[in-house]
């Protein structure tokens, strides 16, 4: 824990501007990724700057911060992340609204929804309803 330096409101802007030095701006990365509290921060800064100007959006393509792996999306979407790993990943999704991202956790969680469990659900509701329609209709 040697790189823990604290971000202030007025670097956290100049790191939104890319106006850091490279090593300080993957510091502030990785820290984000770490802590909540700063993402928070962070979000509150980018919607007081958010006036139109510049999207959410472009301002996470604009930095690049890095996207969770499908094998993370897929493991967010089960639950099985650590608290604060899981927290990063909905920050990603949720209030930068990665579009990527959101995508393939879609993708994810209609193949999760397509589980043969699922499946045979839905066959014997549906078998069940046909049955009443049969009952009803004669
Ligand atoms: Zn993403």
């Amino acid at each position: 824990m040697t790189e823990s330096t604290p971000i202030s409101d007025a670097e956290l802007l100049a790191w939104l501007d890319e106006d850091l030095p490279p090593e300080r701006m993957s510091d502030i990365e990785q820290q984000l990724r770490d802590g909540t509290d700063l993402q928070r921060r962070v979000s509150g800064l980018i919607s007081e700057r958010d006036h139109g100007a510049v999207t959410v959006g472009e301002v996470w393509r604009r930095h690049r911060l890095s996207c969770p792996t499908r094998h993370e999306l897929g493991s967010y979407l089960l639950q099985a992340l650590e608290p604060g790993h899981s927290d990063y990943v909905r920050f990603h999704l949720e209030t930068i609204g990665c579009r990527k991202c959101l995508a393939s956790f879609e993708d994810l969680q209609q193949s999760q929804a397509a589980t043969p469990e699922t499946i045979e659900r839905r066959q014997r509701i549906f078998a069940s309803s046909v049955n009443r329609l049969k009952r009803d209709g004669s």
